[in-house]
């Protein structure tokens, strides 16, 4: 079934996932999006990627080092400024991604592009792209760096969302294969053997991914309930002020029964439940 005008990307999907209210304030309801809450991951998260961009476009360790240290100290960001354990992970994050980008054999390389797939039936794929590369032996690969903690199933879901997008924005051959690459650069300095989410894609395989896009797509756009799903991601959600159910969920409390193991005498049946 056709779905006009809808656009499906890793960061709308994983939100739909999470939480339906915070899709529909993010999504749906056409409020102005309030500011980050102020978050240690979120801010080391943002200052790596911009030392990333940096070491390509200036290619120059140095200079994206310091871009990256004063983006840290500047206001707002306290969580993760001078003299806390976020900062010098970020350092040490921006390091080993200096590492990473110094074994790719790159030939040509874009940063930080916003890339889309138009579908003919109204559907976009859109993916933020931290790094694509055109190798020498002109294959085509995109990487996105990651500094958290992540699913590797919805991780490959995103790899595939940029392959498409990825795909056509770079006009990458139809005989060619393409890489996309998750590179978790907390995980390589935690791991030694750690070795990034990868995926070898064809262009049947992009076609694959549109046809689960587009039926996902649809279950996205005909929900018509957005039940709110509090978590410990309500710490991060930048709706949490105008959303009531979050501290309700955190006050909530349901008398759960003692359970005893049950012995030869007194087997425990569901009626102790009750
Ligand atoms: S605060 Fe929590 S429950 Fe409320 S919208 Fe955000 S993620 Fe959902």
């Amino acid at each position: 079934m056709a779905v006009p005008g809808f656009f499906l990307s890793y960061t709308k999907l994983s939100t739909f996932r999470r939480c339906r209210k915070q899709y529909w304030f993010s999504y749906l309801s056409g409020q102005p999006r309030p500011p980050d809450p102020p978050s240690a991951p979120g801010i080391v998260g943002k200052a790596v990627h911009r030392g990333m961009q940096l070491l390509v476009e200036a290619r120059n360790a140095s200079i994206a080092r310091a871009e990256l240290e004063l983006y840290l100290r500047q206001p707002g960001h306290e969580v993760a400024g001078p003299g806390t354990e976020a900062y010098e992970n970020a350092l040490r994050y921006f390091d080993a991604g200096v590492e990473v980008s110094a074994a790719i054999p790159a030939h040509t390389t874009w940063v930080e592009r916003d890339l889309r797939h138009d579908s003919a039936n109204g559907i976009t794929f859109f993916a933020r792209v931290d790094r694509i590369d055109l190798l020498e032996d002109g294959a085509y690969q995109a990487i996105d760096w990651k500094t958290g903690i992540d699913r590797d199933d919805w991780t490959d879901e995103q790899l595939d969302i940029i392959h498409v997008a990825a795909r056509s924005a770079a006009a990458v051959p139809a005989t060619s294969p393409m890489t996309t690459m998750a590179w978790n650069l907390r995980e390589k300095i935690r791991n030694p053997e750690y070795v990034p989410r990868t995926r070898h894609l064809e262009r049947d395989d992009a076609v694959h991914t549109l046809r689960w896009g587009f039926a996902v797509a649809e279950t996205m756009r005909s929900t018509t309930e957005f039940q709110a799903m509090p978590g410990n991601h309500c710490g991060y959600c930048n709706w949490r002020a105008h959303c009531p159910e979050a501290d309700m969920a955190a006050r909530a409390s349901w008398e759960a029964p003692d359970i005893v193991a049950p012995t030869e005498e007194a087997e425990a049946t569901p009626d102790d439940l009750d």
